[in-house]
């Protein structure tokens, strides 16, 4: 963990982000999102479970109707209006050819040149395992990012009007034990990326004793403070990117 982060590109119009959970963005990337929606670009989500999964006290119907509405909430907050979920079992994703399908007919529909997700490696760092679903995700949208732009992939979603989308220039893994690139983020971005973290209220609960909104503070100054290190001193957001084509 030493030597400066290069900054992340900044010529693309529209992201797609990627992950496994509600909550999964709001641990530190929706603090990047506030700046770029901000600054006019387009970014949509797509969640591949509903989190039902997720709050030990909650039957699993229960808690997908609350976290769906607590992520299209936090979406809300850091500007990102559209926010779809595929229905993958939570807990037990598959990384495989049917969840590589599902995500490069997202990609094709979307066309998105920048493509988000939530780390892929075993750990967060040494000693910190990650969880499956996170790791499954995270390498079938690495791999997905390819496929969309394959006609001979899946020709299947070419039939239902999804023609191959060839222009992910770039795959950026938030929360990466390996970043590569970091974004500036300003006090404003900061006060949204804390209310958009807050706004899982139902999971935070769950959670912690603490309140969601002092959680969500100290959660999300402690991890861009962290980052200052590698930045010039400035809070950032980092990602590993993985450049394509
Ligand atoms: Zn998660």
């Amino acid at each position: 963990m030493d030597g400066q982060l290069s900054p992340m590109p900044e010529d693309w119009q529209r992201a797609l982000a990627i992950v496994a959970h509600p909550d999964d963005l709001e641990y530190g990337a929706a603090a990047a999102i506030a700046r770029w929606t901000t600054a006019g670009r387009e970014i949509a989500y797509l969640l591949v479970t509903r989190g039902e999964a997720g709050i030990d006290t909650m039957d699993p119907a229960e808690a997908a109707r609350v976290r769906e509405a607590e992520q299209r909430a936090s979406a809300a907050v850091v500007g990102v209006e559209a926010v779809e979920f595929l229905d993958h079992r939570d807990g037990v994703i598959e990384e495989g050819v049917a969840l590589r399908r599902d995500l490069a007919a997202a990609i094709r529909r979307h066309r998105p040149e920048l493509v988000i997700t939530l780390n892929q490696h075993e750990t967060w760092g040494p000693g910190f395992w990650n969880t499956p679903d996170h790791r499954a995700v995270g390498r079938a949208v690495l791999d997905a990012a390819g496929d969309a732009g394959n006609r001979w992939i899946f020709t299947d979603l070419a039939d239902e009007g999804l023609t191959p989308w060839d222009g992910v220039r770039w795959v950026a893994v938030a929360g990466s034990p390996e970043p590569t690139h970091a974004v500036e983020v300003g006090e404003e971005d900061v006060e949204r990326a804390v209310a958009s973290l807050a706004e899982h209220r139902a999971y935070l609960t769950a959670l912690s004793d603490e309140e969601p909104a002092e959680y969500a503070r100290g959660f999300i100054t402690g991890m861009l403070e962290t980052s200052a290190g590698r930045t010039g001193g400035r809070r950032a957001v980092t990602f590993q990117v993985y450049p394509r084509g």
